[in-house]
Formats: C-alpha cells, sequence, structure tokens
C-alpha cells in the first residue's frame, strides 16, 4: 500500500481541497500518512496569495525533490505551470481525479491536469482534519474584476456556484457524522448563486432547516454584495444557528486606494453595514481585512486605515503587508513602496489595533454560555462562543464537546474562562 503525505498552505479553501484529496485517495486504497518522511509521495497543496507563501513553497520543492515523489497541487501548480516542468501537477478544478495523478506519479509518469471547469467537488469522501469542523466550499471563483492586487483569481477564476441541495446534503452528512461547526466557505460568499440564479441568503435558509445541533460561520463576503442583500442578511444572521460572525474585508480606510485596488464599494458603504449588523445583532463579531503599503499609499492614507480601525473597533484583523505579484495590475503600477515601509506600517497598524483588540475583548469579562471544543492550544483547549469568540479553558475535552464557560480574563487576541 503506497503511503501518502498531503501538505497544506492557504485558506480554508485549500484545506477542504486537501481533505477530500486524503478521502478519494484513502478510498482508493492508499495510506495517508502525517509526514513527509514516511511518504512514498508528496503532495505539495499550495497559496499563491503572498510572496512569503510563494517563496516558503519553493523552498519546500527543493527539499522534496529527488528524494520524493512529488505532486504539486493547489493556486500555484494553476498559476505557475511553466515553472514547474517535469513534475505532476493538479488544479483546484480537478482535485476528484487525484487518484488518476497519484497512480501516474508512481509510475513515473509525468501528468498535469490544469482545466478550469465545473467538477464534481462535493460529497465526496474526505478525511477531515478537525472532526468538529465541516468546511463546505459553496462556490469557486469570485466576480473581481479582478482586484488590483489579486493572484488568487488568475488561480480560482470566475465564479461557479456550487448546487444548493448538494451543499444542503454536505451538511446532513456531516451532521449525521457528529460534526459541530459548518464552514461555509469561497473566496466571496457574497456573490455565491449569482451565476445560478440563487443567493447566500436563499442557501443559507436551507441549510438551517438541517436537524441537529451544529453552528455555521459564513465566510468572508465582499461589501458591495452585502450591501445588496444586508436587510434579508442581517435576518439569516439572527437565527440560532449562524455564529454572530461577519467576515467582510475592507482592505483600505481610503477610498482612493479602494479604487486603484479595483474594489467595488466605499469605506462608507462599509461602515454602515458594520453599523446596521451592530444595531441589530449587538455582540456581532466582526472580522476584517486590511493591506499596508498598497502602491501610491501616501503616509495620510494609511491614516485612514488606521483611523477606521481605531473608529469601527473590529474584532478582529487580519494585517496584511502588499506584495507586488506577478502578473496582477497593482505589480506594474507606479508609487512602489519600499519593504521598509510597508513592515513600518503594517506593525504599527498591529500595535494599534493590539489595544483595540482588547479592549473588545474585556466586554466579554463575565459573559456565561456555551463553548464548541474545536482545537487544541498551546496552553489549553480552545472554544467557540456563539459569536465564534476564541475561548480558552483549563483541562481536556474532546473536539466537538460542548462546555458551559464563564469568562474571567481577556487577553490581546482571546478571552480565558473557568469551565462551570
Ligand atoms: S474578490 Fe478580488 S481579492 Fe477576492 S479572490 Fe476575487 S479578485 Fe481576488
Amino acid at each position: 500500500m503506497d503511503k501518502i503525505y498531503i501538505e497544506t498552505s492557504g485558506c480554508s479553501l485549500n484545506q477542504s481541497d486537501s481533505e477530500v484529496m486524503a478521502g478519494l485517495l484513502e478510498k482508493a486504497g492508499f495510506k495517508i500518512v502525517d509526514n513527509a518522511d514516511d511518504g512514498d509521495l508528496v503532495i505539495i497543496n499550495t497559496c499563491t496569495v503572498k510572496g512569503p507563501t510563494e517563496n516558503s513553497f519553493w523552498k519546500r520543492l527543493d527539499e522534496l525533490k529527488g528524494s520524493k515523489k512529488v505532486i504539486v497541487s493547489g493556486c500555484i501548480a494553476q498559476t505557475e505551470p511553466s515553472k514547474l516542468e517535469g513534475l505532476s501537477l493538479i488544479g483546484p478544478y480537478q482535485i476528484n481525479r487525484i487518484v488518476e495523478v497519484v497512480e501516474e506519479t508512481l509510475n513515473d509518469n509525468v501528468v498535469s491536469l490544469l482545466v478550469k471547469e465545473k467538477n464534481e467537488r462535493l460529497n465526496l469522501p474526505k478525511i477531515r482534519k478537525n472532526k468538529a469542523v465541516e468546511i463546505i466550499p459553496i462556490c469557486a471563483g469570485c466576480l473581481g474584476d479582478p482586484c488590483a492586487y489579486c493572484k488568487v483569481k488568475e488561480a480560482r477564476g470566475d465564479l461557479m456556484s456550487y448546487d444548493k441541495d448538494a451543499i444542503v446534503s454536505q451538511v446532513m452528512k456531516a451532521r449525521a457524522a457528529g460534526v459541530k461547526e459548518i464552514w461555509l466557505t469561497a473566496q466571496d460568499t457574497g456573490c455565491y448563486g449569482k451565476d445560478i440564479g440563487m443567493d447566500l441568503v436563499k442557501l443559507l435558509k436551507n441549510v438551517l432547516l438541517v436537524e441537529g445541533d451544529f453552528k455555521v460561520r459564513v465566510g468572508m463576503m465582499n461589501p458591495n454584495f452585502v450591501l445588496e442583500m444586508l436587510d434579508e442578511l442581517i435576518e439569516v444572521f439572527k437565527h440560532d444557528k449562524i455564529f454572530k460572525f461577519l467576515h467582510i474585508p475592507i482592505q483600505s480606510g481610503n477610498n482612493e486606494i479602494l479604487k486603484r485596488m479595483r474594489r467595488k464599494y466605499s469605506v462608507e458603504d462599509f461602515t454602515k453595514i458594520v453599523a446596521r449588523f451592530r444595531a441589530e445583532i449587538p455582540d456581532i463579531v466582526i472580522a476584517t481585512d486590511i493591506i499596508c503599503g498598497f502602491p501610491g499609499e501616501t503616509k495620510e492614507q494609511f491614516m485612514d486605515s488606521v483611523e477606521l480601525v481605531r473608529k469601527i473597533t473590529p474584532d478582529v484583523l487580519n494585517r496584511s503587508r502588499f506584495w507586488a505579484r506577478p502578473g496582477t495590475e497593482a505589480e506594474k503600477m507606479d508609487g512602489q513602496i519600499h519593504g521598509k515601509e510597508t513592515k513600518k506600517r503594517s506593525q504599527f497598524l498591529t500595535e494599534v489595533f493590539s489595544n483595540v483588540s482588547l479592549m473588545r475583548n474585556e466586554r466579554w469579562i463575565g459573559w456565561e454560555g456555551p463553548i464548541i471544543i474545536d482545537e487544541k492550544g498551546k496552553d489549553g483547549m480552545i472554544g467557540r462562543n456563539f459569536a465564534y469568540k476564541s475561548v480558552m479553558v483549563d483541562g481536556e475535552y474532546e473536539l466537538g464537546e460542548t462546555v458551559k464557560v464563564k469568562v474571567v480574563k481577556a487577553k490581546t487576541f482571546n478571552l480565558r474562562a473557568e469551565v462551570r
């Protein structure tokens, strides 16, 4: 029995692709191992979103080449095939054919499956990385023009939404398997269904009809699509089964920069959405993303992003430095900012956000209620409450177990609680 090791980087979509590749291979009689040394073949499931992530891939490939049979999958396989000659490649749209690629590669044949087409993707065998969590991609691709800095569009292409019934049946199967968290994920869940006469709200209403004790985490959505369905989305988010967690990437606090990024909303659109959700769901957790040092961003325009964070006080802020990705519009833009400066801006934003995050977390001290244990942390088990807040507790618990707690301490990026 040949042993296969799958190494994954990147977003929850990539995690889900790896879980399915593992499930298909195991069903075909291969053994999935948990380290490269034990593998007869290594699948590297890659991410192309940032420069450092891509650089660590090339380094890893050099380490493995010569000692292991290697297949490259994911976004770098899809966007850089010419740099990967002599290696078997499988793109995000072809993962249902992983068994063929592995068999051919083990027989020393080089195979390349990179066509972007709507292939079977849901309700396939899988090996969940976390038995408490089911990751379900609801669509592939997006409706970005693309956004000027984005390399993902080149890899994942235009929007292809999956059928509502296929999604609901995967939720039912996951529930039957005892899963407690359903992560509905996509590059942009907000544009779900626009190509098949559906929308996110209708999908969520169908998912919520599934019986059982579980919670749904809705993946990131772009503000421009949230605006179109704001009232209905707020209503469906009030349902007990939906984590009160809203991830809407703003990327910049300055409208000029948003225009240059080819983002399709304004700062005012974003603040309106946040204000509406907070007015109707006071404990909603707001997560957002900001890019520091986009080409042409002046110090004043950067400070607009900082001031927005101080004003909106998001609960989660993914800060990233701008990286010029090959082949993107932003790579060729004038006004490229030196790495030292983008680093300085990202560090400054991290300082500002650390204070905001602690202040937001202190609001939860004294909160009492159930959490779903979904992670084993360095110094304790981690669970999620109704607002997907990260809560740490002492003691050993099963992943997926629900524990009643009281929050006794706030830390910068999580909460500490006592079990009740
Ligand atoms: S919406 Fe924009 S940033 Fe997101 S994947 Fe599409 S092109 Fe990239």
